[in-house]
């Protein structure tokens, strides 16, 4: 059992579309529960995944938001970028708690279109269905 799932894409559906829903903030009592000690203030923000909306606490590093030249003036990252870990936002584990996983993924398929286009010129679109069921 870990507090971080390790991963910055979707531990249910695999996609990497995971959006911050909401403002990056310090952690509170309210996210971390008995684990708050250790993780007083670390920056988190709530984050969902677009394709199976699964709700995640993502870990969010703004270092790198640093802007290089004038220090006191800081960068706004890109909502995607700015985290490197997540957890479970309801359970802050590794595990998901019911109300984490909205849906469950049925069945995950990844298939290609090959079209050739012209001398030398193939055009490859990776389709990705992710069929989901209401958990
Ligand atoms: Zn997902």
């Amino acid at each position: 059992m870990s507090r971080n799932l390790c991963r910055t894409n979707c531990d249910n559906c695999g996609s990497e579309h995971i959006r911050l829903t909401g403002e990056i903030r310090p952690i509170t009592r309210n996210d971390a529960g008995v684990y708050f000690d250790e993780f007083e203030g670390m920056l988190v923000a709530p984050a969902m995944c677009r394709v199976c909306a699964a709700k995640y606490l993502a870990w969010v590093d703004q270092r790198p938001c640093v802007n290089p030249i004038h220090r006191d003036r800081a960068i706004y990252c890109s909502e995607d970028a700015a985290f490197f870990d997540l957890s479970y936002r309801s359970s802050f584990d590794d595990e998901p708690r019911d109300d984490d996983i909205p849906y469950v993924v049925v069945a995950h398929n990844t298939g290609q279109i090959v079209e050739t286009i012209g001398d030398g010129m193939v055009v490859v679109n990776i389709i990705e269905t992710i069929m989901l069921r209401q958990a």
